[in-house]
């Protein structure tokens, strides 16, 4: 299996040359097609088995095809959610590498650090924002953010988020997400309330587990 077998359109094919990216992980093989179709995915998955990949590269052919259909439409379409400052620049480096030739841009926002290069990065209208869940709901209660377009939502590492106390928070900015959208679901572990968030926010799931 190549990454050539999985239906990627030539901006990023090129870019995973680049990377020196050959075969594509177990995850990567599992999760494409599916994000390609447009289905919900529930992963069972931990870091260093390819996932952000598994996510980004589709979710990028995806994006691309819709701003194709759209042009002029320059909302935020896609966001993923994830726990940590680290996680969300690397999802961000991730982005920009095998983005790098579809012409779509993403933002990365996260606590700790003055809000002004975040707000201003958010004022050229990213394509893709890659947030932790605290700096998210407070640039949105400062107007800075709307979720009314997004078609993509990620919530990564959702078994971490409840570890570290964000699941009032991710519940928060679930209900500013549209209900018709594709929602794509990460967690290493699958503890009892992790299923039930998982159950009441995706919609006839396809499942992988590596
Ligand atoms: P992740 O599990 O998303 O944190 O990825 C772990 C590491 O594997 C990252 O440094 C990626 O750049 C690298 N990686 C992901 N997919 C591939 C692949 N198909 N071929 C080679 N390296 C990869």
């Amino acid at each position: 299996m190549s990454f050539e077998n999985l239906s990627l359109i030539e901006p990023i094919q090129k870019a995973l040359k680049t990377e020196g990216y050959t075969t594509p992980t177990p995850i990567q093989q599992k999760a494409i097609p599916i994000v390609l179709k447009q289905r919900d995915l529930l992963g069972c998955a931990q870091t260093g088995t390819g996932k952000t990949a598994a996510f980004a590269i589709p979710m990028l052919q995806l994006l691309h095809q819709y701003k194709k259909e759209a042009p002029q439409d320059t909302s935020l379409k896609a966001l993923i959610l994830t726990p940590t400052r680290e996680l969300a620049i690397q999802i961000g480096e991730s982005f920009a590498a095998y983005g790098r030739h579809t012409g779509l841009r993403h933002t990365v926002i996260f606590g700790g650090v003055k809000q002004r290069a975040q707000t201003d990065a958010l004022q050229q209208k990213p394509d893709i924002l890659v947030a932790t869940p605290g700096r998210l709901l407070d640039l949105m209660n400062q107007g800075f953010i709307n979720l009314q377009r997004i078609r993509i939502f990620v919530l990564d590492e959702a078994d971490r988020m409840l570890d570290m106390g964000f699941i009032h928070d991710v519940k928060k900015v679930l209900t500013k997400l549209p209900p018709k959208r594709q929602t794509l679901f990460f967690s290493a572990t699958m503890p009892p309330e992790i299923v039930k968030l998982s159950d009441s926010i995706l919609s006839n799931p396809e499942k992988v587990e590596v």
